[in-house]
C-alpha cells in the first residue's frame, strides 16, 4: 500500500439505506439501531429519509424516529431528502447534513424520480441553497455512477458532468453511488480520477455495494486514489433493490476490519460494532450478508 489516507470516515447507512430495503421494522427498533451505532465510535450515521410515505413506507416514521433519538456530540447525523419539501422537513427537524440524489443514468433517474437528471439537478440547486441558508451542509450523491440496471454502461463524462454541475451549484461534498454493485477497481479509479482532475479540492465519498463481490476491492481502489469517506451498512443491511436475494451495501464491520488490517484508522471499535451487527440481525429477523458476523474478527480464536 502506498500513499493511502491514514484515517477514513465511515458513514453507516444501515438505519436509512439499509432498512429502506428491508421489510418495515418498528420505530423503536430504528431508534435502537441508530443509538447503538453511535456508541461504536462511528462518526457519521445516515439516520432517516424524508421521502413520501407512499413511495417508501419504510421511512414513513422519520419524524418519530428522529425525535426519539438522543443524538451524540461525536456523531454527524444525515438525512436523505428527495426535494425541497423534504429538505424543509429535514431542516425543521434539526438536521444539519442533507443528502440529495441524482442518477447518472437518464433511464434510472426517469424511472425513480420521474425527471431527467438535468431537472433533478435544477431542484438540487434549490435544496443546496435552502440548506446553506439554514446553516446546513448538502451532499450530492451521483447514483449509478459505475453502471445502471437498465442502461448497463454509464458514460464517465455524464457522471463527471453531473458531479461538476452539483459542485458549481454549491454541493459541499460528492458521493458516487454504486447503486447495483456494478463497480470495479478500474471504474472507481477512472471516475474518481476524472473528478479529481477537474475539481481537486472537492470532498469525494464512495457508496459501495457488494452485489458482485467487488465491494472491498473497490474500497481499496478508492483509498488508493485518496478517497477517505465511505458509506457502509452494519451487517450489510439492505439488499439490492434490482436483484432479489442479492446483497447490497458493503458491511461496515467488514470495511472496518479491512481498513484496520491496512493500518488505516477508523475510530470504530470492531467488537462493539459486531455486537450492533447482531442487533441488526435481530431487528430484521434474518441472517445478514456480513461474513464477519459469522467468522468473527481475527481475535476470536477457535477452541483447542
Ligand atoms: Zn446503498
Amino acid at each position: 500500500m502506498g500513499d493511502v489516507p491514514a484515517r477514513v470516515v465511515l458513514r453507516d447507512v444501515g438505519p436509512r439505506d439499509g432498512l429502506q430495503n428491508e421489510p418495515p421494522v418498528p420505530t423503536a427498533a430504528k431508534v435502537e439501531l441508530i443509538e447503538a451505532l453511535g456508541g461504536t465510535g462511528i462518526t457519521e450515521i445516515e439516520a432517516v429519509s424524508w421521502v413520501h410515505p407512499r413511495a417508501i413506507p419504510q421511512m414513513a416514521d422519520a419524524a418519530e424516529v428522529w425525535s426519539a433519538v438522543r443524538p451524540r456530540e461525536t456523531v454527524r447525523y444525515s438525512s436523505l431528502v428527495p426535494n425541497v419539501v423534504g429538505a424543509q422537513r429535514a431542516l425543521a427537524a434539526g438536521f444539519t447534513d442533507l443528502e440529495v440524489v441524482v442518477s447518472a443514468s437518464r433511464t434510472h433517474n426517469l424511472r425513480n424520480l420521474n425527471r431527467t437528471p438535468e431537472e433533478s439537478l435544477d431542484a438540487i440547486a434549490e435544496v443546496i441553497e435552502l440548506a446553506h441558508t439554514a446553516g446546513a451542509r448538502c451532499q450530492v450523491i451521483v447514483a449509478t455512477a459505475f453502471g445502471c440496471p437498465y442502461e448497463g454502461e454509464i458514460e464517465e463524462t455524464d457522471v463527471v458532468g453531473y458531479a461538476l454541475r452539483a459542485l458549481a451549484d454549491g454541493a459541499d461534498s460528492l458521493c458516487f453511488g454504486d447503486t447495483t454493485g456494478m463497480g470495479s477497481p478500474p471504474r472507481v479509479r477512472r471516475v474518481v480520477g476524472a473528478v479529481r482532475d477537474r475539481a481537486p479540492e472537492a470532498e469525494v465519498a464512495l457508496h459501495l455495494h457488494d452485489t458482485r463481490g467487488t465491494g472491498m476491492a473497490n474500497l481499496v481502489a478508492g483509498l488508493e486514489v485518496g478517497v477517505d469517506h465511505f458509506d457502509a451498512s452494519v451487517g450489510g443491511l439492505g439488499g439490492c433493490p434490482y436483484a432479489p436475494g442479492a446483497s447490497g451495501n458493503i458491511a461496515t464491520e467488514e470495511a472496518v476490519y479491512l481498513l484496520h488490517e491496512l493500518g488505516v484508522e477508523t475510530g470504530v471499535d470492531l467488537d462493539h460494532l459486531l455486537d450492533v451487527a447482531a442487533t441488526a440481525e435481530r431487528i430484521v429477523g434474518r441472517e445478514l450478508p456480513s461474513r464477519l458476523i459469522k467468522a468473527g474478527p481475527r481475535t476470536r480464536l477457535a477452541a483447542l
